[in-house]
């Protein structure tokens, strides 16, 4: 797929993998109390990926020369609580570089690091409504990247990671998303190379960025480095976690080291429900009900704040980017495990 301009200009809005598909959201549990045990959990994990594994609708990216050599048929899904409870099925041990998904765990270090008002202010919060790497969204902003999510956003964001030289700046990334998934995270260089000899487009919008005095550290240096952060490898057992520690205030449950206050969880997961699924994220709230983010790697974090987390991977991608199967898995989920946010039950006096 090539994500370009043509996308913005007439998005195709009836090829999401939801929209297309969007019985009305049968809610058996509301989301109060916890997940079910694990042995249920893992149930529905079988039965998610037995219902999709099928499923061959969607495209695997290839505007990342390497990421097009994913096999399509693979399909891990990965569910961790907040205490700590990880269970997997499928190609749970599969690794693939984390794209997008970085997006939002160098936000919430970041807006650790500077505060609420601050990233609200440099980055924004607002959905684009356009595509990822749109040049013409930042133009339709006057240089207002919008929120750190879309490639404009995310590369400011990197930008203003603490430390003076790329390499601090990357330094400190890879430990804090090490920290969120409880160990050292490698970088898969093959996915690193191919993406850095090809990402011109990603240059000029940090060179756009630039002009607009929006970037605050040298345009090509953060796009190597913003390059690198998408290059991490991870599993869809260290998305589970990574989006547990979310869940979970900040803390992650396997290693129960605080890595971002809750109050900065809660604002990433605020950004996630806005932005995190490209131009399909209302398709996304409206059928899952919970904040989720997607990478064009075909990974998807879902998270259920106070709940836990769900990591799913399939390369086969929707017309925005998102993985058609880790979509339908994950609406699965949120219905059978009931975590959607939205959905509530009349409180019964009689009950108390
Ligand atoms: N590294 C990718 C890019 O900048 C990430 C895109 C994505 O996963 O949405 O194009």
């Amino acid at each position: 797929m090539a994500y370009s301009e043509r996308h913005a200009t007439l998005p195709d809005f009836s090829t999401g993998a939801l929209a297309d598909d969007a019985p009305a959201a049968v809610h058996e549990a509301v989301s109060t109390g916890s997940l079910p045990d694990v042995e249920r959990i893992t149930a529905l994990l079988e039965s998610a990926h037995a219902r999709y594994r099928d499923l061959d609708t969607g495209k695997v990216a290839d505007y990342i020369p390497s990421l097009g050599n994913a096999d399509p048929a693979l399909f891990g899904l990965s569910v961790c609580g907040v205490v700590g409870r990880s269970t997997s099925v499928g190609d749970a041990a599969y690794p693939f570089s984390i794209q997008s998904i970085s997006k939002v765990f160098v936000f919430a270090l970041v807006c650790h690091a500077l505060g609420h008002s601050e990233v609200s202010r440099l980055v924004g919060v607002n959905n684009t409504g356009l595509p990822f790497n749109s040049v013409m969204a930042l133009e339709l902003s006057d240089g207002d990247p919008r929120n750190p999510l879309v490639n404009a956003g995310a590369m400011t964001t990197t930008g203003l990671v603490p430390g003076t030289t790329s390499d601090a700046k990357w330094a400190f990334i890879r430990d804090g998303l090490s920290r969120f998934a409880g160990h050292p995270l490698d970088v898969d260089e093959a996915v690193y190379e191919s993406e850095a000899a090809t990402n011109q487009r990603n240059m000029a919008i940090a060179r756009l960025l630039e002009s607009y005095g929006r970037m605050q550290f040298d345009p090509i240096q953060t796009t190597d480095v913003y390059t690198k952060q998408c290059s991490l490898l991870v599993t869809t057992a260290d998305l589970a976690v990574m989006a547990a520690t979310l869940a979970n205030g900040g803390v992650n449950p396997i290693t129960g080291e605080k890595v971002v206050d809750a109050s900065v969880s809660r604002d990433t997961l605020a950004v996630m429900a806005t932005s995190g699924l490209y131009e399909f994220s209302g398709d996304w709230l409206f059928e899952v009900g919970v904040p989720g983010k997607s990478g064009v790697s075909g990974g998807i974090i879902t998270v259920a704040p106070g709940k836990g987390g769900l990591g799913t991977f399939s390369p086969r991608l929707d017309a925005a980017g998102n993985s058609v199967r880790g979509q339908r898995a994950a609406r699965y989920l949120s219905h059978a495990l009931g975590l959607d946010v939205f959905a509530s039950k009349a409180f019964d006096p009689q009950a108390g």
